[in-house]
């Protein structure tokens, strides 16, 4: 039998070991905050999206661990009897945060991004995406049967063809949805908002930014911690639609999307990620609503800003060939898959743990270190990576891997 499901497994594993992209888990013994023992071994990590130590903050886990007396699960659907106060607590201070009218919970934001983009658009509109658009988003747009527009990443003008293309074919009365990240995954960078913003208005289209690594970590100076959308001076009026994550800078888990209370009651009724799925533990939200109650004011994310210039300043001392990031994600991209494997290896002997991001996940060729910065990042433990960045970059080129 050639075609049996363990030949083709067998032979799909051993053609991914041989591009060097076959992925393995590292196990730890609890969060990182951000020390973590890792398959064993003591390690600091520059890997988590925890971008403010909350999954960690004592306080944190003390509400949480009182949530959890609410009940073990939701034990249904939000809508049937799933939805608690507590829950209702949460969804007020997103909105309160983000400076939106109303937020929705998502069990994540994969699901978020999913539902919200089947909830808005379908067969005979359209949906146009940023090319390193985040995997959900991406799947979002298949699933939904809308045309799919892609353009070249945070590039306006190409945007712009695109928008004109989808309007013209949607005539007067077509839905187009754009869906971009706020702050890129694995390259950091922010996408030029407020110039998006404005065609969407000139083109009659629906900006949703999908602030998964914004959210908590930056903001404006009325909302310190809503996200790229505050800080490129957008609000409710001109990014109408936005999705954030309670996995990253608030480290828990779940998502949310805050918009207009219209926007919110429509999702309720039609986003079927959010109708179909059990609803939020109870301890989950009491968590989060710690942890953003901390986050809150932007104390945190001030703190973490100062992290990442103290990092960029001391790597460009260094010479490390940085990116145009200024947020808390700081690639190397270093281009070859065993490059990078071999320099994420030395750095974890050296006692540093670094994401090694290799395509699918990224584009063919831009193999990549993923450098992720936290507020509780001491300045010495920067120093210390960096240290051990330099040398391992020295090592590999001495040995003739090529970047
Ligand atoms: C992590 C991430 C998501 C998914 O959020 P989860 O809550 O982890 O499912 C969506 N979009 C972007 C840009 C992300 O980085």
């Amino acid at each position: 039998m050639t075609n049996s499901l363990d030949s083709f497994v067998a032979q799909r594993l051993t053609e991914r070991r041989a591009q060097q992209l076959f992925r393995s888990h590292k196990t730890l013994a609890a969060a990182p905050g951000p020390n973590a023992r890792v398959d064993g071994r003591e390690l600091v990590t520059f890997s988590s999206n925890d971008y403010l130590g909350l999954a960690t903050h004592p306080q944190v886990i003390a509400a949480q661990q009182r949530g959890a007396e609410l009940g073990a699960g939701a034990t249904a659907s939000h809508l049937v009897n799933g939805h608690f106060e507590i829950h209702q607590q949460l969804q007020q201070k997103i909105a309160e945060l983000t400076g939106r009218e109303a937020a929705l919970l998502f069990g994540s934001g994969y699901m978020a991004n999913v539902g919200v983009i089947n909830a808005l658009v379908g067969r005979g509109d359209f949906v146009v995406q940023d090319k390193l658009n985040h995997a959900s988003l991406i799947d979002g747009g298949r699933l939904s049967g809308a045309q799919y527009l892609r353009f070249a990443h945070n590039d306006p003008v190409a945007l712009e063809r695109q928008l004109q293309r989808a309007r013209a074919q949607a005539g007067d009365s077509g839905k187009i949805l754009l869906a971009v990240d706020g702050v890129y995954s694995m390259d950091g960078d922010t996408a030029p908002l407020a110039a998006m913003a404005a065609l969407c208005e000139t083109y009659d289209a629906w900006l949703m930014v999908d602030e998964a690594h914004g959210f908590g970590a930056m903001g404006s100076e009325a909302f310190p911690c809503a996200g790229s959308a505050a800080a490129a001076g957008l609000d409710q009026a001109s990014a109408p639609i936005v999705m954030g994550t309670l996995g990253k800078a608030a480290g828990n888990a779940g998502a949310f999307v805050a918009g207009s209370r219209a926007l919110i009651d429509y999702l309720t009724q039609f986003a079927r990620t959010y109708i179909y799925t059990t609803g939020m533990p109870p301890a989950v939200a009491a968590g989060c609503v710690q942890a953003l109650s901390l986050m809150q004011g932007g104390s945190l994310a001030w703190i973490l800003q100062q992290r990442i210039e103290y990092f960029r300043s001391r790597a460009a001392l260094l010479g490390l060939p940085l990116e145009e990031s200024t947020s808390a994600i700081q690639p190397l991209v270093l281009g070859c898959e065993n490059t990078v494997l071999a320099v994420a290896q030395a750095l974890q002997k050296a006692g540093y743990l670094v994401g090694a991001i290799r395509p699918p996940t990224v584009p063919a060729g831009t193999a990549r270190l993923r450098i992720t910065l936290s507020a509780v990042h001491s300045e010495v433990q920067i120093d210390g990576l960096l240290t051990a960045l330099a040398t391992a970059l020295e090592k590999t080129q001495v040995a003739g891997v090529s970047p």
